[in-house]
């Protein structure tokens, strides 16, 4: 694609990046089939190439308007194009480019803008969130498929023991959501001679701000969590860090790359990236046979977001669990950390679609690994959704 960037952003860091991501792209349009919103929507403008567009015409400086921005806001960010297109074009992060400068150009009314603004105050900050779901919670019945039910407790975290040692993020929503996924991989673990840590002070990966295009606020979540972490890394205490929720692992993994042009950041930020590991990565499966049906949700941000396809089956498989078919697992649940919240119409449409696709092979419980998946597809689900570490710690216990 030919593009003659503007000059406000033609020499900047971001500029440069977007112009060797346009460039790339042929508009073969492989794209198309795989995008969830040209699938219900049928716009191309609905669609990545038609994306890529709008972007490459705000960075060349055209009008700009609150229909690029709806454009551009009916994007998942789900990946799931980058992993269709043949020429490598890398849309998550010119999408992340273009909608910083769509943003800045276009203003939000006053209702939508208050929204994304509390949502961004409120759901990185661990203690307020766990508060508000208990109030939510109070007040259930008024809400009906609103506020998730109390999850199961955490259970005994073990104590560290072992030499080798990994550190976990604990999160924004998960401790709150669903305690027990962090507390099973601690157990897990632990048998396999690992022993796993939480760093007390560590907050929310960045990625909720981050993606509701607070960019620059997200990067301070991502800076505050490395100076957390860092001193951990620093004296050689961990191996690894471990990633329980596929969402903040797709994001911490990129850290090197978000806070490239950082001066002060930049090395931790790679370090910290090169130790991200999902938790499919590290753990190892549990013996066993005829431990039931289940569907495996991969999440956008495992399979699209790091690469990784498979591994999570084949350790519940191996742990004696039947999985049952799942037509279109390349496409998303309609969750996407606040998507389902600020685009209501489309995620329901995608969560029936998913739904079906999951309980179409009579599965006894979904799995999958993303808090975001889970407390959304276990809104609307026949069969309970759950981690899939909770499913291999269930597998050892029976
Ligand atoms: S598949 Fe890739 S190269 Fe083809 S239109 Fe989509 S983004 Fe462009
Ligand atoms: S990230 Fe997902 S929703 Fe957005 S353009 Fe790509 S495939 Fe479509």
């Amino acid at each position: 694609m030919q593009t003659e960037l503007a000059g406000f952003v033609r020499d900047t860091p971001q500029g440069r990046e977007a112009d060797a991501i346009l460039r790339k792209c042929v508009h073969c349009g492989f794209c198309l089939a795989t995008c969830p919103t040209y699938q219900l929507l049928g716009d191309e403008l609905d669609s990545p190439r038609g994306r890529i567009y709008l972007i490459k015409q705000a960075l060349e400086g055209a009008p700009v308007t609150a229909s690029t921005r709806l454009h551009l806001d009916r994007c998942l960010t789900c990946r799931s194009c980058e992993t269709t297109c043949p020429s490598g074009v890398q849309y998550g992060r010119l999408a992340d480019i273009g909608r910083a400068v769509v943003e800045e150009r276009v203003a939000r009314g006053p209702w939508e803008g208050a929204k994304r603004a509390v949502l961004a105050f409120a759901l990185p900050r661990r203690a307020l969130f766990a508060s508000l779901l208990r109030l939510g919670r109070m007040f259930r019945f008024l809400f009906p498929g609103l506020v998730p039910a109390p999850a199961p407790a955490a259970g005994a975290w073990p104590a560290p023991r072992h030499a080798r040692r990994m550190l976990a993020l604990a999160g924004c929503v998960q401790p709150a959501l669903a305690p027990r996924i962090n507390a099973a991989a601690a157990r897990l673990l632990d048998r396999s001679g690992i022993s796993l840590l939480e760093a007390p002070e560590a907050g929310c990966c960045g990625a909720l701000r981050f993606h509701l295009n607070f960019q620059e606020q997200g990067r301070d979540d991502m800076r505050a969590l490395i100076d957390v972490w860092w001193p951990y890394v620093q004296r050689g205490e961990v191996e690894a860090i471990v990633m329980t929720a596929s969402g903040c692992g797709a994001t911490v993994k990129e850290y090197g790359h978000l806070l490239a042009h950082d001066a002060a950041y930049r090395d931790k930020a790679a370090r910290i990236s090169d130790m991200t590991k999902d938790l499919g990565e590290v753990v190892q499966p549990v013996a066993g046979t005829g431990k039931g049906r289940v569907a495996f949700h991969s999440p956008c941000t495992l399979q699209h977001g790091q690469q990784i396809r498979g591994n999570i089956e084949s350790l519940l498989a191996q742990s004696g669990y039947e999985l049952t078919p799942v037509p279109d697992a390349h496409l998303c649940c309609g969750s996407a950390g606040t998507y389902s919240i600020l685009q209501p119409e489309l995620s329901g449409q995608l969560r029936e679609r998913k739904l079906a696709a999951l309980q179409g092979g009579q599965p006894a419980a979904i799995a999958t690994a993303n808090i975001g998946c889970l407390t959304h597809l276990g809104a609307a689900a026949e069969v309970p959704v759950r981690h899939w570490i909770e499913l291999l710690e269930e597998a050892l216990q029976r």
